[in-house]
C-alpha cells in the first residue's frame, strides 16, 4: 500500500484524543500503513522513527515504531510508570519537521500494550526509546511536542537548529 499523506500542524484531527482499538483485523490495514509512510518519510527526510495513527488521519490508538532494528506495533498503549527523574532533549515531529522544540521527557518508562495479533505486552525503555514512546503516545491524547515546550528560547527551527547544534 502506498505512503499516506501525514497531517501537518493546523489539522484539527491532531487534537482528536484517539479512540481504542476493538477490533484487531480491522486495524491490520492501518498498521501496513503506518509501516510504508514511515518508510516513506524517512526516505524523504532522513530521518523518522515512529508514527501514530492519528497522524495519517485515523485517531485510533496505534503507534508503530522501528527502533534500533526492531519494530513495535503496540494497540491501546497505556503507562504503568514514567519515572520522576526528567531529561532534556530536543524534540521533533512528522507533523512539523520543519521544527525543533526543547522539552522535558522521563528518563524511563513501562508500558502495556497489544501487539498486531492482540497479545498483551510490557515493554520498559530509557533514553532515546522512552522519549520516543512518549511522543507517539501523546499523540493519542492530542498532546504535541510545541505545548510541552520548555519556558524560553525553546522553539528552532530545523535550518536553525542543524546550523547550532547539529555537527
Ligand atoms: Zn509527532
Amino acid at each position: 500500500m502506498p505512503a499516506k499523506r501525514i497531517i501537518q500542524l493546523g489539522d484539527p484531527v491532531l487534537r482528536e484524543i484517539s479512540t481504542p482499538v476493538v477490533d484487531i483485523v480491522a486495524v491490520q490495514p492501518v498498521l501496513t500503513d503506518l509501516r510504508d509512510t514511515l518508510h516513506e518519510f524517512r526516505r524523504t527526510h532522513g530521518f523518522g522513527r515512529g508514527i501514530s495513527a492519528v497522524q495519517i488521519g485515523v485517531p485510533v490508538r496505534v503507534v508503530y515504531i522501528e527502533f534500533e532494528g526492531t519494530s513495535y506495533s503496540l494497540l491501546n498503549p497505556e503507562w504503568e510508570f514514567l519515572s520522576d527523574q526528567k531529561f532534556r532533549l530536543w524534540d521533533d515531529c512528522f507533523s512539523f519537521p520543519g521544527l525543533l522544540v526543547w522539552l522535558e521527557r522521563s528518563e524511563t518508562v513501562r508500558l502495556r500494550y497489544l501487539d498486531e495479533t492482540g497479545t498483551p505486552g510490557s515493554l520498559e525503555a530509557s533514553g532515546a526509546l522512552s522519549e520516543l514512546l512518549q511522543h507517539e503516545l501523546d499523540h493519542l491524547d492530542a498532546i504535541l511536542a510545541i505545548d510541552r515546550a520548555l519556558p524560553g528560547n525553546s522553539l528552532c527551527t530545523r535550518e536553525e537548529w542543524q546550523r547550532r547544534y547539529s555537527g
